[in-house]
């Protein structure tokens, strides 16, 4: 039995067949160790497998009966269990020959016989096994123990390194995720999840040395990969897919690979996890669980992005701000001599720092992000104001509409909002006319009949707006009950070139009218077109022809020459 000092001493093993040599060596090394002895090469390797995992260190002659010491270091190298024991070879030869033949197969240092001083022996023995322990804790932190990859520092580390070392080389970043990792392990066991992070290892170490590159498994699907720039990743994303044919399962395993292509020496040396970050990016805006996909990082899409992010979080303060601001762009009646007939009030965000911005870019948004409620009832009220305004100052009404976005049709409060604001601003609801674009209608119909529906019962007026850029058919015309229906720019744009627009623009301007309907054509910047609609029997045109959306202010002018054309005083 060991003495618990003994129990905290390291195990040596010693394999050696000459009696004399044995208890001296074993003698000398007990000082400082636990020694098991062996006299031949099977013994030895008895022993070590019997105590795997708590040898440090093997000591072996070369030249023993029934397993020699060759035999025993190439079969120790190529045990699994024990490949890590570091072991010593004790030679009486000297021969460099042997020497180099031992070291090959693995050995590490050599003891010469006679053995010396005993001090020397211990400071000998001791030093291999510290190295060895330390190379082990170096490996273990080094290395990601299920695939072998680098982990994530000594990954950044290296990554850092191999592109110093290689300037003039051209590299990619890349991040690679594979789904559906967990559904794996939920249903097959922790086990399987494993096999395939370790089959997808494989092959990335394979690629990575054809690509001169290194890899890491970053977090437990995600792999950090840097190698040279190639055209095309189609292949190793497919070798991948195979390998996982092993795996015989029913779970689809699929892989996003996000690339940032040719990476940027000072980028990478100054700040290498956010190059590896953008490739993160490119990967993240794939779409997860579908097949396979690659996509390479944009910067402007990132730009977007940040755009985005803060325009919503700088969202409440403009509306505290009032930094949203209504423009109005007039309707002109066709005729010979076009008058003004209304308004369509189209909002623009006057930010302090980013001067005006369209709402092309920030209506999409606020709509995807919850938030257009809110400045929709904003710029309603403000329209149906100014609406009033106008009356009061030039003692006739300018209709304006206003546009309802297809979100707040699943307002329940929607009808009573609308409501309660023509009812505050003391208008008709013949001077708010309300604008909603087709794409609504087509998403879900029994929704939009019931909301339009109690919309018209309330008395307001409704325009569809963008006819013809959605799904929608002539056929809607005929199931809602609209009054107006605004043709969409596509159709009036290049007109006056396109004899089969003209064709289709003339059929739907008279199945309109037909069913009763008021056409507006938006988007009319010429003569031309103009006078086209014209001889289609179209109602009202929008567009650049007569004038931009304007601010209210100077809108005042349109009214003004109103009031001159109809020898009125304003
Ligand atoms: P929309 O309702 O179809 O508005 C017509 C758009 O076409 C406006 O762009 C207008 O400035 C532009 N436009 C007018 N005439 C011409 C022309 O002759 N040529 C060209 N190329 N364009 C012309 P805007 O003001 O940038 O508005 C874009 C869209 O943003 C609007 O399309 C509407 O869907 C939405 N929007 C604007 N204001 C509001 C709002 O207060 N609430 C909601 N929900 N959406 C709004
Ligand atoms: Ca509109
Ligand atoms: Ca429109």
């Amino acid at each position: 039995m060991y003495s618990k000092a003994e129990d905290m001493r390291r195990t040596v093993v010693v394999a050696e067949d000459e009696i004399t040599n044995l208890l001296l060596l074993g003698g000398i090394l007990s000082i400082e160790y636990n020694v098991l002895t062996a006299e031949n090469g099977v013994q030895a390797l008895k022993i070590l497998k019997e105590n795997a995992g708590r040898i440090s260190l093997l000591l072996t002659d070369l030249i023993m009966p029934e397993m020699n010491g060759f035999d025993l270091i190439r079969t120790v190298k190529a045990d699994p269990e024990l490949e890590k024991i570091p072991i010593i070879v004790l030679t009486s030869s000297g021969d460099a020959k042997t020497e180099v033949e031992c070291l090959r197969y693995g050995a590490v240092e050599f003891l010469p016989k006679p053995y010396g001083m005993p001090a020397t022996i211990l400071a000998r023995v001791q030093r291999i096994i510290e190295l060895s322990e330390d190379k082990s804790i170096i490996q273990a932190t080094e290395k990601d123990l299920l695939t072998g990859l680098y982990t994530n520092g000594y990954f950044l580390e290296y990554a850092l390194r191999l592109e110093e070392h290689h300037h003039e080389r051209d590299y990619d970043a890349l991040v690679l995720d594979i789904d559906r990792i967990k559904t794996l392990g939920d249903l097959y066991g922790e086990g399987k999840a494993n096999r395939a992070l370790q089959l997808a290892a494989n092959e990335i170490i394979g690629y990575l040395a054809d690509v001169h590159g290194i890899g890491s498994r970053f977090n437990q699907n995600t792999f950090y990969l840097l190698c040279e720039h190639q055209e095309s990743y189609e292949c190793l994303i497919q070798t991948i897919e195979r390998s996982f044919s092993a795996l015989d399962t029913d779970v689809r395993l699929s892989m996003r690979l996000g690339i940032l292509p040719h990476i940027r020496n000072e980028e990478f040396s100054s700040d290498v996890m956010g190059q590896f970050m953008k490739a993160a990016a490119a990967c993240s805006s794939l779409k997860a669980g579908g097949p396979s996909s690659i996509g390479f990082f944009d910067e402007k899409l990132q730009e977007q992005k940040r755009l985005k992010e803060s325009l919503l979080k700088d969202f409440d303060q403009a509306i505290e701000q009032r930094q949203f601001v209504v423009f109005y762009q007039p309707k002109f009646s066709i005729e010979e001599k076009p008058s003004l007939r209304s308004a369509e009030a189209l909002v623009r965000w006057i930010h302090p720092e980013r001067g005006m911005i369209s709402p092309g870019i920030f209506i999409p948004l606020l709509e995807q992000n919850g938030l257009i409620q809110k400045l929709d009832r904003y710029v309603w009220e403000e329209a149906a104001w100014q609406e009033a305004e106008w009356k009061k100052r030039y003692g006739i009404s300018v209709p304006i509409s206003v546009n309802v976005s297809r979100i707040d049709l699943y307002d329940p409060h929607l009808v009573q909002t609308l409501r309660s604001i023509v009812e505050r601003f003391k208008l008709d609801f013949d001077e708010y006319l309300l604008e909603i674009t087709e794409s609504a209608y087509s998403s879900d119909m029994a929704q939009m009949l019931d909301v339009i529906g109690r919309l018209k019962g309330e008395g307001f007026r409704i325009e569809m707006d963008d006819f013809g850029s959605g799904y929608s058919s002539l056929t809607r015309l005929t199931d809602m009950p609209i009054d107006v229906i605004k043709l969409d720019m596509s159709f009036i744009r290049g007109l006056e070139k396109d004899v089969k627009k003209q064709d289709l623009v003339e059929i739907i301007i008279a199945m309109a009218k037909k069913f009763g309907n008021l056409v507006v054509a938006e988007g009319v910047e010429l003569e031309e077109q103009f006078n086209i609609l014209r001889g289609f029997g179209c109602d009202v045109a929008q567009g650049y022809y007569f004038s931009k959306p304007v601010p209210a202010d100077e809108f005042g002018k349109f009214i003004e020459q109103k009031c001159m054309q109809e020898g009125r005083v304003c």
